[in-house]
């Protein structure tokens, strides 16, 4: 994890962002993202190889590798997460019907983004257990 900057700067990650971290990559607009959603400390932006008619990945500004690290570290933060993955099901449509959100924590659950995301999914019937 990045060393903790001592100032915030408005909409940008707090925490130093990490090299070759796709997703902090995504927050300095170095790389594009499909976004549907953002404030100063989150991005709600589309897979880009999406596994539901509704699959949206929310990621906090700040580099943290998984889920327990940022709820460890932020519980506000990981609440702002938790109730945008509820915005997008309303805004997406999905939320009567029902959604998940999953937060893949390491490689053999399928983490492959070792920056902390939620994933949306919807639109579809979801199978469970999971694979
Ligand atoms: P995970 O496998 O849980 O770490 O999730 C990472 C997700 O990031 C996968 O579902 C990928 O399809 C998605 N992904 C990878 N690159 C991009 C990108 N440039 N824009 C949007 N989503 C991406
Ligand atoms: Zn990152």
């Amino acid at each position: 994890m990045g060393a903790i900057c001592g100032e915030s700067s408005p909409g940008q990650a707090t925490i130093a962002p990490v090299a070759d971290c796709l997703f902090c990559k995504i927050v300095a607009g170095d790389v594009p993202a499909d976004k549907v959603a953002e404030s100063d400390r989150i991005i709600a932006f589309r897979d880009i190889n999406p596994q539901a008619p509704t699959h949206v990945l929310i990621i906090p500004k700040d580099h943290y590798p998984d889920l327990a690290a940022l709820a460890g570290s932020d519980g506000a933060l990981l609440t702002e997460i938790a109730v945008e993955a509820g915005r997008v099901a309303d805004a997406e449509g999905v939320a009567d019907n029902g959604y998940r959100v999953v937060f893949n924590t390491g490689p053999e659950a399928g983490q492959t983004v070792f920056h902390v995301h939620a994933h949306v999914l919807g639109g579809r019937r979801l199978e469970w257990p999971p694979g």
